[in-house]
């Protein structure tokens, strides 16, 4: 590495260089105090690294390849993983009509619009099973909260005020309980059995007429598919309450099996991670609600309607809770998720699920004699290994993870779910190659022998990366520790 990449900007900085050369002004230069009044003017110069043009240049192109990205390597975060951001998709979002078009424009100049997020909620009812789909809420988490509180208005305008209660699998997405407490539910938690899936004794428990919905992911965060969802549907609406469907992740069902034909009342979807939004940084992102019968008066209000070939949004909906993102959610991640719709067709989309599963069982069945496999059953998009035996030889999950920088991939998720010990949780995707999967999983093999033979290298890894091993709690408390060791030395 180059020392120079290795330098802050500032202190590149050379005085009096400068990063461009242009002529002298032929013209006066602005009199800014007739722009902004005069407390608002600096007195000084800001203090800015003073560097040429290729030094500048240099600099952030070194820093930029020091991200990971998808588009720089193997992501295989389970659960949220980045997934595919296929190119076509920008180039559509970029189309001028698309890009330009004002949120504030009269309806009528913006029916291609409209239209375009009209057919993607009518994609979306069919690939869920659900009777209507709003597109507002931002991200998964906004749609969580969006549908509970419909859940909530509908057991409301029933007189049934005491349901307060939403059961959650201990296996859950944390957004799951978070949302529930924001939408003024209290969480019970419903434990899984040795199987890795909800176990129904446990279940009948806590399911009571104080139950307002039950949310579950199929297949669950392990991976597993929930094989009694219909009898857990029953047991729900035997009590009176509704069924949520967390579907974050669609990768494992999509074009074969529909949350509206397993029970389910309510869904959410992630168009930032199935239907392939870029979502680097936490977003943009869009968590479309889908709904049955019963609970579409409460959507949030505008809803998109179509009359005689005319695209209206339907502000007149007195039981709705009201809208939830202004304007009409991420529209250019709307606009990506369309694209792949289209651009894939229901045979596409059908593929995507298969090889998405075949792909996590190829990799857990060849990675299953070097870690513990704590559920031995087929997988659908993701799978969990725990690191207990490599824990038994002094070296943790967080150390493998370390030691997969080391050879250029991202690691998977550790410790998720918290009922797996020393859990590492691995979502490959359907998009990589079989040469990928096969790096990835000759370099898991590679370490769980290194952690039997020669377990520092794993302790002390990353060794390649700029970084060495950070002191975790102090990167997140503290992320410009330098800049703060340079004003103590200033
Ligand atoms: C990502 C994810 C969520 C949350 O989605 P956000 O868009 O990050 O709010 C919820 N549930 C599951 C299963 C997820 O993977």
């Amino acid at each position: 590495m180059n020392k120079k990449d290795q330098e802050l900007i500032f202190e590149l900085s050379q005085p009096g260089r400068i990063g461009y050369s242009l002529p002298e002004l032929d013209v006066p230069e602005a009199d800014l105090s007739v722009l902004l009044p005069a407390g608002y003017l600096r007195e000084e110069e800001p203090e800015l690294p003073e560097v040429s043009e290729l030094d500048i240049m240099r600099h952030y192109t070194a820093l930029s390849n020091r991200n990971h990205g998808v588009d720089s390597g193997f992501y295989p975060l389970g659960s949220c993983t980045m997934k595919y951001n296929p190119k076509i998709n920008e180039d559509v979002a970029r189309f001028e009509g698309f890009a330009h078009v004002h949120p504030l424009q009269q309806e009528e100049t913006v029916q291609g619009a409209m239209e375009l997020l009209y057919d993607l909620q009518e994609h979306l009812k069919e690939i869920t099973g659900m009777d209507e789909v709003t597109l507002q809420p931002a991200a998964g988490a906004q749609g969580e909260w969006t549908g509970l509180m419909m859940i909530r208005a509908y057991h409301e305008e029933n007189g049934d005020f005491n349901r307060t209660k939403v059961i959650v699998p201990d296996s859950a997405h944390g957004t799951n309980p978070a949302s529930a407490t924001v939408a003024g539910f209290e969480t019970v938690t419903v434990k899984s059995g040795e199987d890795g899936l909800v176990d129904l004794e446990d279940l009948r428990r806590v399911a009571d007429e104080t139950t307002a919905a039950l949310m579950l992911t199929n297949p669950n965060t392990l991976g597993l598919f929930e094989e009694n969802i219909l009898e857990i549907a029953e047991i729900i609406h035997g009590v009176g309450g509704k069924v949520y469907y967390d579907g974050a992740n669609l990768n494992a069902v999509m074009s074969k099996a529909r949350p509206g034909d397993m029970g389910f009342d309510v869904v959410h979807l992630n168009l930032h991670k199935t239907f392939t939004g870029p979502h680097g940084g936490g977003g943009p992102g869009s968590g479309p609600v889908g709904v049955k019968k019963d609970l579409i008066p409460y959507l949030p209000k505008p809803v998109l309607v179509k009359e005689e070939g005319v695209y209206r949004f339907d502000y007149n909906r007195p039981q709705s809770i009201g809208r939830v993102k202004p304007f009409y959610g991420n529209f250019g991640i709307n606009v990506r998720a369309y694209t792949y719709i289209r651009s894939m067709g229901p045979d596409g989309l059908k593929a995507v699920t298969e090889y998405a599963v075949l792909n996590a069982n190829y990799m857990m069945r060849r990675l299953a004699p070097y870690f513990d496999l704590p559920f031995n059953r087929h997988c659908k998009h993701e799978f969990v290994l725990s690191g207990k035996r490599q824990k038994k030889l002094g070296v943790r999950t967080l150390d493998i993870a370390k030691r997969l920088l080391d050879f250029g991939f991202h690691p998977p998720t550790i410790y998720f779910p918290l009922n797996v010990e020393e859990c590492i949780m691995i979502e490959p995707t359907e998009t990589e190659s079989k040469e990928t999967l096969d790096a990835f999983i000759d370099v898991m093999i590679q370490i769980a022998k290194e952690a039997e033979a020669n377990p520092e290298i794993v302790q002390e890894a990353p060794h390649t990366t700029v970084i060495g091993r950070l002191d975790e709690t102090a990167a997140a408390r503290k992320p410009v520790l330098r800049y703060e060791r340079e004003l103590q030395n200033a």
